[in-house]
């Protein structure tokens, strides 16, 4: 059978991407390695993606998760598609409050920040929460197939070859045949289409990326800016490096969590809706940009992500702000000390600046200082500091109007793209693939 369009990744990218060819009449498939929204277990992979298994901040302003101009859209039609999706959410169950509308707190915030060298960024969010998001997307994911839509699970894409005018896709078992591909594997697929991308000869620009800790510490200290903004976010620029360092999804009184990425372990956070704890967490990450003759920003990544593991024992580390400052490294002993127990119980208590890079290890500490100001109590030397967190948002597609490709029916869509860092953007993008095939075919 020749399939119209195949969509490679259940994610938002690959969900909203089936959802607007859905009423075409046009032959899609969707091709999952992980399980449907209700039996899934594993957090990355699944129906769903990623973000079903994250307490679901949809972060609805354009400053934040994608950059419009590099998708082509301007700041109305970026401002349309995004309310869009936020549309969409509600429509399959999402709840309708909003956090960041007091426009006087916010401009209070900004002010107190701006005092300290940071920058705050707001901008209205939807908060879903972990407990609904998985019924938003099983409503979404039922939808897609009563309008027909063909979903395989469990069905992993080993390589994707062109003939002809198509592609044919390496289902192990089988090869399947599409006229289109939307490849929008995520974040933890971002390597494996860089392969396949390579094999193709339209393999990725390198683009920036980011490589820090997630920062855990008593939930009183964020609460005045929960009230204000659920998932507040602040760059600062550091004295010594002048590098970019940003807080990057907050989780109120929530849990650090270990991803497993086969050859090294990341950390990552989330909160749920009906089981908190009496920590706030937050990634901490500095933006790494390399240039020419060594651009592979991927390598460099996946080499700090293996050497953490290693000094890590397989487990993410885990060290007090107090230690790292002092130039040693945190004991269980020194760790129990602290009023805060740890949201993740398997880490090893280690050293931080045995692996990362002395530079990212100097902007991390010199930001949370900053921080302080706006945030008082977080540079306290109890603050718990897990590694590594890194995001690989750094293949970067070289892309034309509607993600495509240099290769005429092969798109890109989601943080695999490089062009989304979150849930709502990697919505747009998906969308965005698929209303060009659809403009195609019209
Ligand atoms: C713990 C956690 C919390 C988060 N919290 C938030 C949040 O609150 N707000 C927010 O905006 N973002 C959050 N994010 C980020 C967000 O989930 C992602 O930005 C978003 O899901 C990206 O969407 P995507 O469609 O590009 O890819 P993904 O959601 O990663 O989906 C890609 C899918 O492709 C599948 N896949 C990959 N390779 C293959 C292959 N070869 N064959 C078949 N299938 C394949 C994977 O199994 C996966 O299901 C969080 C992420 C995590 C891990």
């Amino acid at each position: 059978m020749l399939w119209d369009v195949a969509i490679v990744g259940a994610g938002p990218a690959g969900l909203f991407a089936a959802r607007e060819l859905a009423p075409s009449g046009l032959k899609v498939v969707v091709l999952e390695k992980g399980q449907a929204p209700r039996e899934r277990k594993s957090i990355t992979c699944g129906v769903g993606g990623a973000g079903a298994f994250s307490d679901g901040k949809l972060n609805l302003t354009s400053r934040i998760g994608g950059e419009p101009e590099a998708l082509g859209l301007g700041p109305a039609e970026a401002e349309a598609l995004i309310q869009y999706v936020d549309e969409t959410f509600t429509q399959y169950g999402a709840p309708p409050e909003y956090s960041g509308e007091d426009e006087e707190a916010l401009a209070r915030l900004k002010k107190v920040a701006a005092e300290a060298g940071v920058e705050f960024i707001a901008g209205r969010q939807r908060h879903i929460g972990t407990g609904k998001i998985r019924e938003v997307i099983d409503n979404l994911y039922q939808d897609l197939l009563g309008q027909g839509i063909a979903f395989r699970l469990e069905t992993l894409v080993k390589s994707i070859r062109r003939e002809g005018d198509g592609y044919l896709l390496d289902l192990g078992a089988e090869v399947l045949r599409a006229r289109c591909v939307i490849a929008a594997p995520g974040r933890a697929g971002a390597y494996w289409l860089r392969e396949v991308t390579r094999a193709l000869g339209i393999g990725p620009n390198f683009g920036p990326l980011d490589v820090g800790v997630r920062v855990e510490f008593p939930a009183e200290i964020y609460a005045p800016i929960e009230r204000i903004m659920y998932d507040a976010k602040f760059r600062v620029r550091t004295p010594t490096y002048d590098d970019m360092v940003r807080t990057f999804c907050t989780n109120p009184r929530g849990f650090v969590v270990a991803e497993d990425h086969g050859e090294f372990v990341l950390v990552n956070g989330h909160a749920e809706n009906d089981k908190k704890t009496q920590n706030t967490n937050f990634a901490l990450l500095v933006r790494i940009e390399l240039t020419d003759p060594v651009e592979d920003t991927t390598e460099y990544g996946r080499a700090i992500a293996k050497l953490a593991t290693t000094i890590g024992g397989g487990k993410p580390i885990l060290q007090r702000l107090k230690d790292l400052r002092q130039g040693r490294r945190s004991t269980l002993e020194r760790i129990r000390r602290v009023p805060i127990e740890p949201t993740l119980k398997e880490f090893t208590p280690g050293d931080i600046s045995m692996a990362l890079p002395h530079r990212v290890v100097v902007d991390l500490v010199e930001a949370l200082s900053m921080l302080d100001r706006v945030m008082p109590g977080v540079d306290s030397g109890s603050t718990l500091l897990y590694a590594p967190e890194i995001k690989f948002y750094d293949t970067r597609y070289r892309i034309g109007p509607g993600m495509e490709t240099e290769l005429p029916g092969f798109y890109v869509a989601g943080d695999a793209s490089g062009h989304s860092r979150g849930i709502v953007f990697a919505a747009v993008t998906g969308i965005l693939a698929a209303r060009h095939i659809l403009s195609r075919h019209a």
